[in-house]
């Protein structure tokens, strides 16, 4: 138990700067002391709360996925993406301290860029997935003997009241410490927001800048959910600048999801309903075609319930009806008839992807977040349901039940979903038929062109096309999905501040940690300043609006200037 501290000891010494948080119950003791530096036992609060949370981390295996991209300067756009970089992998802290899981690595695009990346690890900086997750809490030795607190002021963050402090480590520390600025929330004094660095930085073995945010997930638990880093001028080899940014996600922190429970959980029970006997033969006896769907559908939802349990399959809910809206509007205006209806489900990770599982569509997170509008929705739609309507089938293997019992980390190997080229030329063709029947039909430029801008950036942004399950959208030049659309797409214009053919990443979709829900973003659109703002398919700073689980805002106090 490294993180108990014993209160008894003396309390922490802070600078003059605490006193002034201190007005409430402490002003007393603060007139008492006014000559010695004032005692305040906020900072023994935070150091112990900080401890805390790194116990408590041990209960969780988060999963933890980070996106970085490096960026070259352009003239017009300040800086676009270079190359990118992709992990994801479940965290665990034990006894011996932090370490992960990887997800199983599926094959990079294609042979000749995993040459390039061979021989760029020979002068471009490596990056290591355990780096980036040292970056959500502090480590073991954030505590009074080794660190100043100086308090700066008070700040809302969202809904939440927090006090801002530097933290400055004391003269003696030696070692990677923490230097930066700390935002505490005022109940409990959890570390909400930490943003610095950890020094000494020596060349080759840089530690990046970070700002790192918690979510109250449950009262009392303030638990790590977002990482942004950047890095824009850091010298390390042969001369070259290191400019980066990258986003590390967590999530999957409830236990139901964690992969701790047993493999044999058996959540079918609701989804089979689903299935009962619509033939109108008014009993339950079915006909073979009828047992074949059913089949096909046992497989599908054994395949879906894996990926839920495993962490990377959202539960069906609000974000599900906003894709079934579209489909619907597909279905319908195509007088298709397919039985059982179609599903839609979200993939929880950032690559863009999307794919079918029997009657069910999903697409991920990082293509919801990049698509322009409904229209470009509606293409990605279309192309699963063309899939569907062709009979395209998942394999019935999955319908045995011992199929699903692997570890959660090889769920890209174990569920196979392609395509074949065959197939996904048939999908694109009646794709193309049930979109010129459908609403969308006079849209489809919007939908062309974020065509255009994938296929531009294709090249650039390796791992983010490279899909978790589904086919590639694009392939270098050589191939793209619905190529068509793309031919009848206006020119590409990067000056015209007024075109949009792709949104950055984290536009659209907010993810609950905790229980993995996803939904849309409140957020209205905001007026962009100059074409730097367009930022197609990139990572951007993070910034959670950060609310209690009771769901109360606090209060503004009144007597003093708040920020
Ligand atoms: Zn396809």
């Amino acid at each position: 138990m490294r993180f108990v501290y014993k209160l008894s000891t003396l309390l922490m010494v802070l600078t003059m700067g605490v006193a002034v948080l201190a007005e409430s119950d402490r002003s007393k003791a603060k007139d008492k002391d006014k000559d010695q530096a004032p005692v305040d036992p906020i900072a023994e609060h935070i150091f112990y709360s900080e401890a805390k949370l790194v116990e408590n981390m041990h209960k969780f295996r988060p999963l933890v996925e980070t996106y970085i991209q490096n960026m070259k300067p352009d003239k017009e756009l300040g800086s676009v993406p270079e190359s990118d970089k992709y992990f994801l992998g479940r965290l665990i802290l034990n006894e011996k301290g932090i370490s992960r899981k990887n997800f199983d690595e599926h094959d990079r695009p294609n042979l000749m860029s995993r040459v390039l990346d061979r021989l760029n690890s020979f002068y471009k900086m490596n990056y290591l997935p355990l780096g980036f997750m040292q970056l959500i809490f502090l480590n073991d030795r954030f505590d009074k003997d080794n660190y100043d607190l100086k308090y700066l002021r008070q700040q809302f963050l969202g809904d939440v009241r927090t006090l801002v402090f530097d933290v400055v480590p004391k003269k003696h520390v030696k070692g990677p410490h923490f230097l930066g600025r700390i935002w505490v929330e005022d109940q409990e004094y959890n570390i909400v927001r930490l943003n610095g660095t950890y020094e000494p930085r020596v060349r080759l073995n840089t530690f990046f800048h970070f700002d790192s945010w918690r979510i109250n997930m449950q009262p009392g638990l303030w638990l790590p959910a977002y990482v942004y880093t950047e890095e824009s001028d850091v010298q390390y080899a042969f001369g070259r600048t290191l400019n980066m940014k990258g986003q590390t996600r967590l999530w999957g922190y409830d236990l139901k999801h964690s992969g701790i429970q047993t493999e044999f959980t058996n959540v079918q029970v609701d989804s089979v309903k689903d299935n009962a006997d619509s033939s109108g033969t008014g009993n339950n006896e079915i006909v073979p075609v009828q047992s074949e769907h059913k089949w096909e559908r046992e497989a599908e939802d054994n395949v879906l319930d894996r990926m839920e349990r495993a962490g990377i399959l959202a539960p069906d809910g609000e974000v599900s009806k906003v894709l079934q809206t579209v489909v619907n509007n597909l279905v319908i205006t195509n007088n298709l008839n397919i039985e059982p209806e179609v599903r839609c489900r979200v993939l929880l990770t950032t690559p863009l992807e999307s794919f079918t599982v029997g009657h069910t569509i999903v697409i991920s997170r990082g293509l919801l977040d990049v698509l322009p509008d409904e229209a470009s929705l509606a293409m990605v739609l279309s192309h699963e349901l063309g899939h569907i309507a062709l009979g395209h089938r998942l394999n019935t293997k999955y319908a045995f039940s011992d199929r699903m019992i692997f570890p959660d980390e090889e769920v890209f190997r174990q569920i196979g979903l392609k395509e074949n080229e065959a197939e996904e030329a048939e999908a694109d063709t009646k794709a193309l038929e049930f979109l010129q029947k459908s609403p969308y039909k006079d849209k489809l430029a919007s939908a062309g062109l974020f065509l255009r801008a994938l296929d531009g950036h294709s090249h650039q942004l390796s791992w983010l096309i490279n899909p978790h399950f589904g086919n590639r959208m694009a392939k270098g030049s050589s191939h793209l999905r619905m190529a068509a659309l793309q031919q009848s797409a206006p020119e590409l214009e990067a000056r015209n501040i007024n075109q949009l053919p792709a949104l950055p990443l984290g536009s659209r979709i907010k993810l609950d940690p905790w229980d993995d829900r996803v939904e849309m973003q409140k957020s209205k659109p905001v007026a962009l300043l100059s074409v730097r703002d367009k930022m197609l398919f990139e990572v951007t700073p993070m910034f959670p609006n950060l609310v209690r689980f009771n769901g109360k805002p606090d209060e503004v106090a009144t007597k003093q200037g708040n920020k």
